[in-house]
């Protein structure tokens, strides 16, 4: 009789033991289950955000495309501005002021349109006599100051024949260039 009872006490206290045990376990797996789910969460909300950034890096770079590609136009139209200014023999202020990129348009429709001449640009001088118009002119008038005739023409000349000036003297110049 007091076997039995004690049988029974214990088979009593392992089932209560037993019960706990698995309340216990049962707490644990619920619990990873929420730590998990918030962590799952949690990557859907960084990857949606990652999603958001990607696009907006898709536009920005978009928008830095398209501004290379104005950048690439507006040198192209620079480089013929500048091309266009060489072969007319601008001088190099005006090259120079060509390069700004900031006022390139205006200068480039002026550059086009404009008769301007620069005082100091390099001009090819037309060195001829203007009197025979066959040799070269290496005499300068004196006063008015004009290269403008040959030694032979110069001997016969009272006045310069490009300003009608008269001249008191004359004097022959050294080109550099080595015509004489
Ligand atoms: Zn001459
Ligand atoms: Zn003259």
């Amino acid at each position: 009789m007091y076997g039995e009872q004690l049988r029974r006490t214990l088979a009593d206290l392992w089932r209560k033991h037993y019960s706990e045990l698995l309340c216990a376990a049962e707490e644990r797996a619920t619990k990873k289950l929420k730590e998990k789910e918030l962590e799952f969460g949690n990557t859907m909300r960084r990857n949606a955000k990652l999603e958001q950034q990607v696009a907006q890096f898709r536009m920005e770079a978009q928008v830095w495309k398209a501004q290379v590609e104005n950048l690439e136009e507006k040198t192209w139209s620079l480089r013929a501005s500048l091309h266009e200014a060489k072969l007319r023999g601008g001088s190099t202020d005006e090259v120079r002021e060509l390069g700004c990129a900031g006022c390139k348009e205006a200068h480039q429709e002026e550059a086009a349109e404009s008769s301007f001449v620069d005082p100091d640009r390099v001009d090819p001088v037309r060195l001829e006599c203007k009197a025979c118009e066959k040799r070269v002119a290496t005499v300068m008038m004196w006063p008015c100051r004009h290269v403008c005739v040959c030694v032979r023409c110069d001997a016969v000349s009272k006045t310069c024949p490009v300003c009608l000036f008269p001249k008191t003297t004359s004097v022959e110049v050294c080109l550099p260039c080595g015509t004489k």
